[in-house]
């Protein structure tokens, strides 16, 4: 789903990542983890295609990323990957339908049809009952689920979240990790930075980052299954047959 092989990346002086290699395969649940400033976000962004190296090669879900156009990195971010953030990002004014119809507004379906997908959405979040409340009418949890409908509305393989629990209570932060779990067992790959180590060591695999490397030992510290509570076909990779529809319109 996911391959750095060599990355780097350099602000000015400062090296954000050096020459950092990882994978993540297709149906993993994986925690990025580290202290401020190792590099955590920067990995992020580079697994999101939203910045490009200094060095190495990205592919993402098959594509060079370095290699592609303006447009099929748009079209890629659009179609493969759905991104969460810790501050929402929720339009202002907008009822929670709209704001998850807007995750459609790339793919150019009917409003009409972005209306029907944002509600199968927003039912899949639990927040079927919420569909004209605006984020100022919502809780932090209850928007945070917003901001994961609009992630998942075009079935990205790939959902990445940023410290997705960083401005929730513990209880919400709970639920909206569950909720991540749920739509991992679904099929869908997860990426989430988190500076909360009860939250790192309930994921099946902790990519651990310190002064822009990743820490070797990271991956012999894999959590087994029993604990972590996901589903053995997550793990193995293996896209339930369910979820094999959903990749359509993806650019190859
Ligand atoms: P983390 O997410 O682990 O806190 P980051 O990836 O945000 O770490 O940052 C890694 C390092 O790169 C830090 O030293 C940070 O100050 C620096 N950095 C990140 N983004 C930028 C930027 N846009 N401009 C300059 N320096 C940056």
């Amino acid at each position: 789903m996911a391959e750095l092989h060599d990355v780097s990346k350099h602000y000015g002086d400062v090296a954000a990542l050096r020459g950092v290699s990882m994978t993540i395969d297709h149906g993993e649940l994986v925690g990025i983890v580290g202290p401020s400033g190792s590099g955590k976000s920067t990995m992020l962004n580079m697994i999101g295609t939203l910045d490009q190296p200094s060095g190495g090669l990205v592919r993402i879900a098959g594509h060079d990323v370095g290699a592609l156009t303006d447009k099929q990195l748009s079209a890629l971010r659009a179609n493969v990957i759905g991104f969460v953030f810790q501050q929402f990002h929720l339009a202002a004014g907008v009822s929670a339908l709209d704001n998850v119809a807007d995750g459609l507004l790339y793919a150019g379906p009917s409003l009409r049809e972005r209306r029907l997908r944002a509600y199968d959405a927003l039912e899949r979040v639990g927040l079927g009952h919420r569909l004209g409340h605006r984020p100022h009418e919502l809780s932090g949890g209850e928007r945070q689920r917003v901001a994961i409908a609009r992630a998942v509305v075009g079935d990205p393989k790939l959902l990445l979240a940023d410290e997705p629990t960083g401005n929730l209570d513990s209880r919400s932060g709970a639920g909206v990790m569950e909720l991540l779990r749920e739509l991992n067992a679904g099929g869908t790959t997860v990426v989430v930075i988190t500076h909360d180590r009860d939250i790192a060591a309930s994921l099946p695999r902790q990519i651990e980052m310190l002064d822009g490397c990743v820490v070797p030992e990271a991956r012999s510290g894999v959590v087994p299954e029993a604990r972590s509570g996901v589903v053995p076909e997550a793990r193995s990779g293996v896209v339930p047959e369910a979820r094999s529809g959903l990749v359509d319109g993806v650019p190859r």
